[in-house]
């Protein structure tokens, strides 16, 4: 705080040139400025996702291991192996989610300190708290947030504009959208979508149930009984699933939602496979529900 409010002080008193150099020392000097030129950086993610855009902000030079890729397996559910541990100890830069989606990454990082690693909570760049929704990648202020702060910590403050330019589809889209969806009532079997469905307009019935289901414990009776009928009296238009997890709870709602006419929508926890980045991945997932609010 104090080095902001020097800075600061200084900069009134500066002409262009010296206010450039003086902001150089202030990145060079900056804790967690990492030099790239010299050696490859090693970067460990918790989920494909952020390593996704880590990437494209580090560039070639560095490399890249993300925990969380396989598509087929529940992240509320991981356990950390051997390999994942010793993936952690070596990096450079540790890139996580926070607020209970991740904790075996915080142990993780906490048991096999390194001098000079660099820690990412993506929550905390967003000020998102503990108990909120933690799949934060689905709001719209994230990625920016946590690229932001890549550009810091790589000292490579074009990578801001960089991904503004390749987010622009993303929230163009948003925005077209919320014309249809503001208002719209829908539901979903996990609140995997929510800050989506937030940032759309939507109203999002049932949320109990969805913490009990991402909880992986059974919704109580009333929850369950809220929420087919929610279904069977058609007052949602669009029923979210989590496309990466079937249980016979979240496969009987699909069924019930389908022979009621309520759309059913798939989403996914981590970025499948077959996606490109994560614009790409969030803009197809953004286009099945378009397609369905016609
Ligand atoms: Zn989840």
């Amino acid at each position: 705080m104090r080095l902001t409010y020097q800075y600061r002080l200084l900069r009134i008193f500066m002409n262009p040139m010296q206010k450039n150099i003086m902001l150089l020392l202030a990145v060079m000097f900056l804790p967690g400025v990492i030099q790239l030129r010299a050696q490859s950086v090693s970067i460990v993610a918790a989920e494909n996702f952020y390593g996704g855009v880590a990437a494209q902000v580090a560039g070639s030079s560095a490399k890249v291991t993300s925990i969380m890729s396989n598509p087929n397996q529940d992240p509320h559910e991981f356990q950390t192996d051997a390999a994942t541990a010793k993936a952690v100890a070596n990096a450079d830069i540790v890139i996580y989610s926070g607020i209970g989606y991740d904790d075996w990454m915080e142990k993780l990082i906490d048991a096999q300190a390194k001098s000079g690693r660099v820690v990412i909570k993506v929550s905390d760049l967003i000020g998102a708290k503990d108990g909120e929704n933690p799949h934060i990648w689905y709001n719209p202020k994230t990625m920016p947030a946590l690229v932001a702060k890549l550009a810091v910590v790589f000292n490579k403050p074009e990578a801001v504009t960089k991904f503004a330019h390749s987010m622009k589809p993303l929230l163009d889209k948003i925005a077209r959208l919320q014309s249809k969806s503001a208002g719209v009532k829908v539901t979903a079997t996990e609140p995997i979508f929510g800050s989506m469905a937030t940032a759309l307009g939507f109203e999002t019935l049932n949320d109990p149930f969805q913490v009990a289901v991402m909880n992986d414990t059974e919704p109580s009776f009333i929850q369950t009984a809220a929420f087919e009928n929610s279904l069977t009296t058609k007052t949602v238009k669009i029923l979210f699933y989590n496309s990466q997890v079937i249980n016979p709870t979240t496969k009987r709602m699909q069924e019930l939602a389908r022979d009621n006419g309520v759309s059913v929508v798939g989403v996914t926890e981590t970025q499948p496979a077959d996606m490109k980045n994560y614009v790409q991945w969030m803009l197809s997932q953004l286009e099945v529900v378009e397609s369905v609010l016609k």
